[in-house]
Order: structure tokens, then sequence, then C-alpha cells
């Protein structure tokens, strides 16, 4: 009988009836990405090709769940087969309360961005600050740790993960904002110790949450050198950049955590105002590429996933 392919993406029910789900596949699934929207994700074209090259027979499948069905689709994943599962919005909090075990990147952050099964238990580990740190050398030639950063977004799963990377590396200043501004207040108490040292020239403290708002922007981008977006902001090929082109100067680098469509709209405001701008994919492509390792204990075939990604 001919084998048949995978289905562009599987649900919650599919996870329920998972053997007529995947009945007379070519190969099994046995990884996957849970989010909600989950069809822009490149991670499968990625993760499939470093499969195949690495001649591991199993494939890496998107999955449509919703915030209220993350429990149930976790409770299924412990029953099936499967050797993890990376998440993505809007889950990363939200599994870190869920699974069974959490490793320091995850614990650090409160947030885990991929899942290993081990005995059918669930170990959470967050390789989005590592990937982040890898992408900014990648893109702009600099190591955070030289940087002025501000991180949009600071209340999510990714901004966690990034803001606290930025204080492990003792980056010169970090600048947290957050539409919700407690969400970010409370981040920057738990960062404080990392930034109790004088390192930056001036007057500006090393650490600060701020509202989101235009003059309180424009104030701090003074003393900014690399802005990144970790919101979902751009996703959509309507939605507004969250910095407009008259705040950036072109001294900044502007990063977008956020890589579908490739010229997101802060990247475009970012070429407006003459400044380096880069969307997420090499980040995508980073924390995969931890991800991969960490699944299969061995180093990931970077460059081919770089490839499918192109
Ligand atoms: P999340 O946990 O749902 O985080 C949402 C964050 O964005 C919160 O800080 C939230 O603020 C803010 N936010 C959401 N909608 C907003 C809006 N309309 N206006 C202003 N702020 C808004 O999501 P996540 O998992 O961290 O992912 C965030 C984005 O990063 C996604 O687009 C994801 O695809 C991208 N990402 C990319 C990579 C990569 O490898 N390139 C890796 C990770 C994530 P409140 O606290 O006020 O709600």
């Amino acid at each position: 009988m001919k084998k048949k392919q995978m289905t562009e993406r599987y649900t919650l029910a599919d996870l329920e009836n998972w053997r007529e789900a995947t009945r007379d596949l070519n190969l099994p699934i046995r990884l996957g990405v849970f989010g909600d929207p989950v069809a822009h994700s490149l991670s499968p074209q990625m993760q499939n090709a470093a499969l195949k090259h690495c001649k591991i027979d199993m494939q890496y499948a998107r999955f449509h769940i919703r915030a209220n069905e993350l429990r149930s689709a976790l409770h299924f994943l412990r029953e099936l087969d499967f050797v993890g599962v990376n998440l993505t919005v809007p889950h990363k909090i939200a599994a870190f309360e869920q699974i069974d075990e959490a490793d320091e990147t995850a614990t650090r952050a409160g947030a885990v961005n991929m899942i290993r099964l081990r005995d059918k238990k669930l170990i959470g580990s967050n390789t989005d600050g590592e990937g982040f740190l890898r992408a900014i050398r990648s893109e702009f030639s600099v190591d955070v740790r030289d940087l002025r950063v501000m991180v949009i977004g600071a209340g999510g799963g990714t901004g966690h993960a990034i803001a606290w990377q930025c204080a492990l590396e003792n980056c010169e200043r970090l600048v947290l904002v957050n539409r919700t501004l407690e969400k970010a207040m409370a981040l920057a108490d738990q960062l404080r110790p990392f930034f109790a040292g004088p390192r930056v020239l001036g007057p500006v403290a090393r650490l600060e949450a701020v509202p989101w708002d235009e003059a309180a922007l424009r104030a701090q981008l003074q003393d900014v050198d690399l802005i990144v977006n970790a919101t979902p902001l751009g996703m959509n090929p309507s939605d507004p950049a969250p910095i407009a082109t008259r705040l950036l100067a072109p001294h900044h680098m502007v990063f977008d955590a956020v890589y579908g469509p490739s010229k997101t709209a802060l990247v475009r405001a970012a070429d407006e105002a003459g400044a380096r701008g880069a969307n997420g994919l090499s980040m995508l492509l980073h924390q995969g590429a931890l991800s991969f390792s960490i699944w299969f204990d061995r180093d990931a075939p970077i460059h081919v996933m770089h490839a499918a990604l192109l």
C-alpha cells in the first residue's frame, strides 16, 4: 500500500486518536511544534532536513494547539512515543507550570521553548536565550555583553529568556518594556543583582522597566544600542511596527524575533531610519539547532538546517 505524507498541521483531536491520525505515514511523527498560530512556523522544514541528513527515521510536524488545550496536549504527549516538542506563542510560560522537570535555562526564564520526553516525563529547557545570543553575533558581529539593550515584550516567554540572557552576559544596560508594565517591573526585580556594579558612563540607570509610551521610549532610546522585539507584533502583515521609524536612529541595531514575513514592520522601520535591522530567522536556526542537540545528544547539522530555511 502507498504510504501517506503527513498533513500541514495536526490538532488536539488528532493527538487523541493518534494511531488513526497517523496510520500509514511514510515515517512516524515523533517531534513537533505546538502553537497558536502555528501555520507560519518554519521549524518543520528546518528540523525535517536535519533528521533526513542524520538518517533519523522520524518526522517533525506542526500542531495547532490553543491556549486552553495545552494541558490535554501535554497529557497525550506523555502517553505517546514522542522524542519531544518545541513550544511557540502563546505556550512558553504556561508550559513551564505543566512540565514534570525544568532544567536551569527554563527555571531561570520561567518559560520553556522545548520539551524532551524521558520515561514518560516532560523535561523542559529554554534554548531561546542562547539562540538569541548566537543570532546577534551572526547578524551584527557584536556581543550582547558590550551593548545597551532594550527588550520590548519583556512580559512574554521569549522576552523573559532574552532578558535573562542579557543579564547573564552582563550587558552594559537593559531596558525592559512591556504593554503590561507590572510584568516588566517584576522581571527587573529578579534581574537587579546582575546590574549592581557601575558600568555605563553617565547618569542613566543600568536596569530599568519603563512604560510603553512614546515619551518614555524616546528618552530611553538615546542610551540604547540594540532594540529587540519579543512581542508577536509583526506576525500579521497589517501589524504596526512596535517602534515607529521616527524614534529610530542610524546607530541602532534592530532585532525582530518575528521572522515571517521576512520584512517585518519593524525591519522596514529600521530600513527607513537608516538603522541596521534583522528578522528572527537566525534565532530560529540557532534555538532549533540547540533543541536538536538536546533531543539527540549530538551536534545539529546547522548548515543543512540553514539551507532548508533559505
Ligand atoms: P508570548 O509569551 O505570548 O508573549 C507575548 C508578549 O508580547 C507579552 O509581553 C505581551 O505583553 C506582548 N504582546 C502580545 N500582543 C501584544 C500587542 N498586540 N501589543 C503589545 N504587546 C503585545 O509570546 P512568545 O512565545 O514570547 O513569542 C513572542 C514572539 O516571538 C512571537 O512572534 C514568536 O514567533 C517570536 N519568537 C521567535 C523566535 C525565533 O526563533 N525567531 C523564538 C521565540 C519567539 P503583555 O504582557 O502585556 O500581554
